[in-house]
């Protein structure tokens, strides 16, 4: 057969190839009817998360390593991998757990050991595929300084010692997450640094602090991840004494909890599930955005088309029927296909108000910002 004949076959027999490992490193059947399975399913899962910052080379390669020990276990979840490092949520079978363990902790030294946590009040539902994502990073952070290593992190403290050094005149806490957790619930003294993204705060948290290089600097945020980052910025920025919460909120509430410490956290830890924040003590350290009165419930605005995460009131939930303002709860009260008109039309800009800075929530959202203590 000449060369130009065999070429194209050649081809042919790559592209099948492909396909083939494709099919076999990747899902092929239906969402749909992928979760049916899973709630057909009557064994127990183990709900967990994990993350590591750690260098590895070849991500796509550890990506499919995992992803064929994991499928064969049935293994369900999302499962980030990138040269940093690798983050996962995920639903096990609990009778594989102990494979599950060994496969993850043999996947490299660093893994080795890594806490895993494990969510208490799940159902174990929540995840029936296994989606594993080779990303350019865990977490965004928009830093393109080679010379930056995630890997080199600041030092972990546990609930006794956060606490201990919390006391210390001269130490700093510094919240990594966003306005709207800090706002229903934080850390005694914490101060926050005022940027809606991650990425913005990194540069900012270093300018903030600057004065402050030598004092004891305690990053924290719900889970860990971001400000396990967050102290490897301010090391590479010139800190000296950079700490962050081993696990976040969580995982310092729980253990706080169990040994009987004091909880230095006042307030609600806000989480994405359908609760919007678990309350960790009694105190109501926020305000009805609408009416001013204390109050931490989160809520989204009824009208789809605005979908404004906010605080409100009972009461004003009553006026407003779940909406922000007069303005949404007016359109909740059009027939549908005129409120889809409005989402889809020319006005989407000033519509969308949670993408927009128009929002007439916005200036009181402001003031609050301005006059709220220290
Ligand atoms: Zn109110
Ligand atoms: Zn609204």
């Amino acid at each position: 057969m000449s060369q130009d004949r065999l070429r194209p076959r050649i081809f042919s027999f790559l592209y099948l190839c492909t396909f083939l490992k494709m099919a076999l490193l990747h899902n092929r059947i239906n969402n749909e009817e992928l979760k049916q399975q899973m709630l057909a399913e009557t064994e127990p899962r183990t709900t967990l998360s994990f993350y590591k910052y750690f260098h590895i080379a070849d991500p796509l390669q550890f990506r499919n390593d995992l992803y064929k020990k994991f499928s064969a276990i049935k293994v369900f979840g999302r499962i980030y991998i990138a040269a940093e490092g690798i983050n996962g949520q995920m639903s096990v079978p609990t009778h594989h757990f102990e494979t599950f363990k060994e496969a993850l902790y043999g996947a490299a030294p660093e893994l080795n050991g890594i806490r895993l946590n494990i969510a208490v009040d799940d159902n174990g539902k929540s995840f029936w595929v296994l989606r594993m994502k080779v990303r350019p990073k865990i977490v965004a952070d928009g830093i393109d300084d080679p010379t930056f290593d995630p890997a080199k992190t600041g030092t972990y403290l546990k609930a006794d010692a956060y606490n201990q050094l919390a006391d210390k005149p001269d130490t700093i806490i510094v919240d990594m997450r966003n306005h709207y957790e800090y706002e229903v619930g934080h850390f005694e003294k914490a101060i926050e640094v005022p940027s809606d993204t991650f990425r913005d705060q990194l540069p900012m948290a270093v300018e903030m602090l600057a004065e402050h290089r030598d004092k004891n600097i305690i990053m924290y945020c719900t889970g860990g991840i971001r400000c396990e980052k967050a102290s490897a910025y301010m090391l590479h920025n010139g800190f000296k004494n950079v700490f962050h919460v081993e696990g976040g909120i969580i995982e310092y509430t729980r253990r706080a909890k169990e040994q009987g410490l004091p909880v230095k956290f006042i307030g609600k830890n806000f989480v994405f599930d359908e609760r919007l924040g678990e309350r960790i003590t009694e105190d109501v350290i926020a305000q009805c955005h609408i009416c001013g009165k204390p109050c931490d419930t989160h809520t989204n605005c009824a009208n789809q088309g605005c979908h404004l995460l906010f605080i409100q009131c009972s009461d004003c939930a009553q006026t407003y029927e779940g909406c922000c303002s007069k303005e949404c709860r007016d359109i909740i009260h059009l027939p549908e296909e005129e409120q889809a008109l409005i989402r889809a039309g020319k006005d989407k800009g000033r519509m969308i108000f949670n993408k927009s800075k128009s929002h007439p929530l916005r200036p009181r959202l402001k003031r609050q910002e301005e006059t709220k203590p220290e």
